[in-house]
């Protein structure tokens, strides 16, 4: 096997797991990331962020010195490729920040040798590799090839996504680029795809898009279920039994949040609405998604009357389990609206210490406790809003004793109705039609 020395510029969920897997796969990787204080805690073995398996994979890799940590590039680098792993976050119209992309691209400008590849695995907006690879001309590096190589790895599953991917995207612009991906990716056994550009940076929205849709499509089903009676779950499953439809991304619940799909389905809107096209299906997608994060204020609303005064008790603040990632939880969005209902809002995550949230017009830290126990005694109601395993073995029985109510939305529709019915606990769930 050939050994390709890597640099990856950013080394957040996707650049350190993406360079850990180039080091693992025999190439020397150099990860560089402007923040100083990630970097060094990079250093000491430790992961910044929490994913599990990370922490082993890091020590094992630096054990064998394949991959070391900077703040700058070292210029000039022998990397014979790059890749741009950093954030694209989205602005306040909804398109994607290229901020960090270009600043990255342009520090490669700098430090690359001749002919190198810059791979850029951020979700960018469709067209952007042209624009970069134009950019580096007018830097006097034309030498250098432009390829998109989406990512498409889970927060909570990241190493099992990038070792086992479903398929790899190499968008490219030449041969010699696609042989130079296909040699770094060497060992990885996965179907590959390889196609121009823009058509990678499809690939990518277009995928998130539609689990996006499927996500909706199955909460908008959850919702006609409660009113007529059906129950989701078993809508769900047997949809779901179809080859044509699928099991995965039918779980009625609270929505998708995270760092990638509200991003990327708002990106996209936008990139259809830039090119004269209005994407009426993905907007709705949108739109069910965010009234659906509510729905627990407008059915605990149903059953209390007014909120205020009412202690309510939100378990998971992460936007799933096995992360600890907030970035658009559900669970912020749900803290301000019953804030503004007047409740009293308790928050609890097994791995989450603090969020930041905007309340009334201002950016506040609110503490996050790990004892579910603390949180859910005197409490009038509790939502479900992350299906962590340590939500759904709660000792219910014991909880709702000390609730002052026992009211429980369930969010996620983990719990079991029969069980939580023997325990004393008034349940609402999403779809099941259910009060037990
Ligand atoms: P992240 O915020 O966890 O990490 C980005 C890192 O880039 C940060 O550590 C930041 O300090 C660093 N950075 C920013 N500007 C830099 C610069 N100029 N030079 C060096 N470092 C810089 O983001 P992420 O979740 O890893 O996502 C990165 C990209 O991958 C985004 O475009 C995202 O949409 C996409 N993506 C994310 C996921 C996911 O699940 N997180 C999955 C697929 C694709």
């Amino acid at each position: 096997m050939v050994t390709i020395n890597v640099v990856v510029v950013g080394a957040g969920y996707v650049g350190l797991v993406t360079g850990l897997c180039f080091a693992k796969l025999g190439h020397s990787v150099a990860c560089v990331d402007v923040d100083e204080s990630k970097i060094k805690a990079l250093r000491q073995g430790q992961v910044p962020f929490y994913e599990p398996g990370l922490v082993e994979l890091l020590g094992e890799q630096v054990q064998e010195g394949r991959i070391s940590f900077h703040t700058t590039f070292p210029e000039p680098t022998d990397a014979a490729m790059a890749v741009v792993a950093v954030g694209t976050p989205p602005t306040p119209t909804g398109s994607a920040d290229l901020t960090s992309v270009f600043m990255a691209v342009d520090g490669l400008a700098r430090a690359l040798p001749h002919g190198a590849v810059v791979a850029i695995k951020s979700t960018v907006p469709v067209g952007t590799a042209s624009k970069l690879k134009e950019r580096l001309a007018a830097q006097g590096r034309p030498d250098l090839r432009v390829a998109s190589v989406p990512e498409f790895l889970r927060e909570g599953q990241a190493i099992q996504d990038v070792f086992r991917p479903y398929r790899m995207i190499f968008g490219v612009m030449d041969e010699a680029t696609e042989q130079m991906l296909r040699t770094v990716h060497e060992g990885l056994d996965a179907p590959v795809v390889v196609t121009d550009t823009a058509t990678a940076e499809m690939i990518k929205y277009a995928s998130n898009a539609f689990l996006a849709t499927k996500i909706s499509f199955i909460n908008e089903i959850a919702n006609i279920c409660d009113r007529v009676g059906a129950d989701v779950t078993q809508v769900a499953y047997g949809m779901g039994l179809d080859p044509r439809i699928g099991p995965s991304y039918l779980r009625a619940g609270l929505g998708y949040g995270g760092s990638c799909f509200p991003k990327d389905t708002r990106a996209l809107v936008n990139i259809a609405g830039e090119a004269g096209y209005d994407f009426q299906l993905l907007r709705a997608v949108v739109e069910v998604n965010q009234r659906q994060r509510l729905e627990p204020v407008r059915r605990l609303k149903e059953s209390f009357g007014t909120l205020a005064g009412r202690v309510i008790t939100l378990l998971g603040v992460a936007f799933k389990p096995g992360t600890d990632d907030v970035r658009e939880s559900p669970a912020i969005d749900l803290y301000v609206a019953l804030m503004a209902e007047g409740a009293v809002v308790r928050m609890c995550d097994p791995v989450v210490r603090r969020v930041r949230g905007w309340i009334s017009g201002a950016s506040k830290i609110l503490d996050v406790c790990n004892d579910p126990y603390l949180v859910l005694a005197g409490a009038d109601a509790a939502v479900v809003v992350t299906e962590w395993p340590e939500f759904v073995a709660l000792d219910w029985r014991r909880v709702a004793r000390f609730m002052r109510c026992p009211v429980v939305f369930d969010g996620r529709n983990v719990l079991k109705p029969d069980e939580m019915k023997m325990a004393g606990v008034v349940l609402l769930s999403v779809g099941r039609g259910c009060r037990s």
